[in-house]
């Protein structure tokens, strides 16, 4: 069974990806690394396996930034616009999507809020069907 690709990029278009559902995982994060990260107050991503990603154009303009004193935690950016794209996990087992990256729209949302914990005050949840982790 295979479902439709769906097509991303970066905010000038020169880095452009497919992702294949079904997702690894779709959630957000309240972690101090992600809101660094983004800027703002979580990261969303969604993880998939490697063979269900394709880079369609760009892979050499991102630059990529592994936290030293992290496990795993990296960053990844076009060159151009600075803005974040898809990157494999550090062990390579898997892709990290910026969901705000997608193009199209996910059959699914995100299914949870990560390191709730971690939020910062002003977070607030009006997803409330989702449960909360941390
Ligand atoms: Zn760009
Ligand atoms: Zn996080």
């Amino acid at each position: 069974m295979s479902e439709q690709p769906l097509k991303g990029s970066c905010l000038c278009k020169a880095v452009q990806y497919e992702i294949r559902p079904p997702f690894i995982r779709f959630s957000h994060c309240y972690c101090s690394r992600c809101r660094k990260a983004t800027g703002t107050g979580r990261g969303t991503n969604i993880a998939v396996a490697l063979d269900q990603f394709k880079w369609i154009s760009g892979e050499d303009l991102i630059h990529r930034y592994d936290l030293p004193e992290a496990r795993s935690f990296s960053t990844a950016v076009c060159t151009r616009c600075n803005c974040p794209v898809p990157k494999p996990t550090r062990a390579r087992e898997h892709m990290i999507v910026p969901s705000g990256s997608l193009d199209d729209p996910p059959p699914t949302g995100p299914s949870a809020h990560r390191q709730w914990g971690s939020r910062v005050s002003w977070a607030s949840i009006d997803e409330s069907h989702l449960p909360v982790s941390e």
